[in-house]
């Protein structure tokens, strides 16, 4: 693999972009070159922003024929460090983000095919524009793109009720790493013709190809939507009542998300405009949402059904449910602000975990129990996708411990947690990916098997070892 970059081929990869469309200079590469939280920095002598399919292609054409590495980059919002190139390398960013086209909308067929580049808030809007709904929502959807959306397999508010990205996707067009292109645009929801390739990429945190262009499903826009909170003393009663809300609600109930006290504190104290959704204070809360396609007074009578029942057999302690859009948003506001409502409570050390629902109890106490005892003092913030058993657990720094100090135990807290999710026969990560941040773990944790099945996949798409080398997977080729 090439690790310094002559200036000839430097010229080359310039002149197939145009000259306004590679940058180098320290300033305008410094965005590109930092993940969010900032635990990743890496270094490039150049970011490509491609404008078309073809340019894509011959960047990665002649990345092939040089072996020069390269790191697809969407919105840069993701969570594990895939998007950033490694540190000290000459790894090229290739940044979709003037591939951004919507190029058709198809109501009738429910589909709409895009660029890569998109941005996610986009997407929403076209199909809204045209009486549809994309149902992928994120904390992250004004910035994240398709691209990185669909290489991280992105899940997000609404999975319960319709699937994370790989089941929002019907086709897929791919620059591979040789540079051909494969157009697998397909609009079909039925086709049993061979291996499924789509599958192959969705996921695959760019180290197989770059995506390129998708075709997206869509839905019909719901006519009811409800929202509400829900106080609770215990975990094991958010499952009661997520229980009976899967039972009594069906697939019209799109969300259901845990929430700590301790979360509620944070976001009210360092989110500006979040409220305290509710007049008395709880152990715990639920965020419910329900969408209903046939009326608004459905999912009216769905809610308060829900939460009355709740209430009056003791499994909910108080609620209270938005009576419209703009308490709708402050809810879900509250919620999305869980994240950066951390930071500025010092040191977080994160888990993104997934467990099988019903064993979400024991292993938020079990969890609970071990942290406290490694760290005395350290304040626990586990929340999320309860539906999908998807919790982020993550640890805040015992107040006015050292920054520092306390995250230089992220791998040690890591270990202690993600054993525990383990033996509830859960998964590292619910749905921020690999990366880097996770890469070593995930040759620990996978049968061995896996991982050289992976391995032999990569291989077989990218025998040079450019495409996004040493995430997801150590470079076999380095
Ligand atoms: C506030 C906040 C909330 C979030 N909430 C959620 C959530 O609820 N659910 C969830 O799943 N995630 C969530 N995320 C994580 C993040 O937004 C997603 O991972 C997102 O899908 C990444 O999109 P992106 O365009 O920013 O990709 P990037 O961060 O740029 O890249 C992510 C990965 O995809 C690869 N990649 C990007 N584009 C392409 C392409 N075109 N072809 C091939 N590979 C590519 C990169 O190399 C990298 O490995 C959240 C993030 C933030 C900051």
């Amino acid at each position: 693999m090439t690790t310094i970059l002559s200036p000839e081929l430097i010229a080359s990869f310039i002149d197939i972009v145009g000259s306004g469309n590679a940058l180098s200079g320290p300033a305008e590469i410094a965005p590109y070159l930092v993940e969010s939280r900032g635990l990743y920095h890496g270094t490039t002598p150049l970011v490509l922003r491609p404008g078309s399919v073809e340019e894509v292609s011959r960047i990665m054409c002649l990345a092939s024929q040089t072996r020069t590495a390269i790191v697809p980059q969407g919105g840069n919002t993701g969570h594990v460090a895939g998007q950033i190139p490694r540190e000290g390398k000459a790894d090229m960013v290739l940044s979709l983000e003037r591939l951004n086209r919507i190029r058709d909308v198809d109501p009738v067929g429910n589909v709409i095919v895009a660029d890569a580049g998109c941005i996610l808030a986009d997407i929403q809007k076209a199909a809204d524009d045209n009486g549809r709904l994309f149902p992928l929502s994120l904390g992250s959807e004004g910035s994240a793109r398709i691209g990185g959306n669909l290489s991280t397999n992105a899940g997000g508010t609404a999975v319960l009720a319709y699937g994370s990205m790989r089941q929002l996707c019907l086709g897929l067009e791919v620059v591979l790493p040789t540079g051909e292109i494969w157009d697998g645009l397909r609009r079909l929801k039925k086709d049993n013709t061979g291996y499924d390739l789509r599958d192959l990429f969705i996921g695959a945190e760019g180290t197989l190809g770059v995506i390129t262009g998708a075709v997206l499903k869509l839905f019909p826009k719901p006519l009811g939507h409800q929202v509400a909170f829900a106080g609770l003393k215990s975990v094991e009663d958010a499952l009661a009542l997520f229980d009976r809300a899967s039972s009594l609600c069906g697939s019209a109930l799109t969300g259901f998300e845990l929430i700590p006290r301790i979360g509620i504190e944070f976001t009210t104290r360092h989110i500006p405009g979040v409220r305290d959704p509710m007049p008395t204070v709880h152990s715990w809360y639920a965020l419910i949402d329900i969408s209903t396609l046939d009326s608004a007074e459905s999912a009216e009578r769905m809610i308060q059904g829900l939460l009355e029942t709740g209430v009056s057999d003791g499994l909910v302690e108080n609620a209270v449910i938005a009576t419209n859009e703009t308490q709708r948003k402050a809810m879900w506001h509250m919620r999305e602000s869980m994240s950066p409502a951390q930071k500025p409570e010092g040191g977080s050390i994160k888990h993104d975990v997934s467990v099988p629902v019903s064993s979400i109890p024991a292993f938020m106490a079990e969890a609970d129990a071990a942290v406290m005892r490694a760290i005395p003092g350290a304040r626990i913030c586990a929340f999320g996708h309860m539906g999908d058993g998807n919790i982020h657990y993550n640890i805040s720094q015992p107040v006015g411990a050292d920054k520092q100090a306390f995250l230089d135990r992220w791998r040690e807290m890591n270990g202690i947690v993600h054993g525990i999710v383990l033996k509830h026969l859960g998964s590292i990560s619910a749905e921020h990916g690999i990366g880097q941040l996770k890469r070593d773990e995930l040759a620990e944790i996978r049968p061995a098997i896996e991982i050289e099945l992976m391995q032999r996949i990569k291989h077989a798409l990218d025998p040079a070892g450019i495409m996004n080398p040493d995430k997801v997977l150590h470079s076999r080729s380095m």
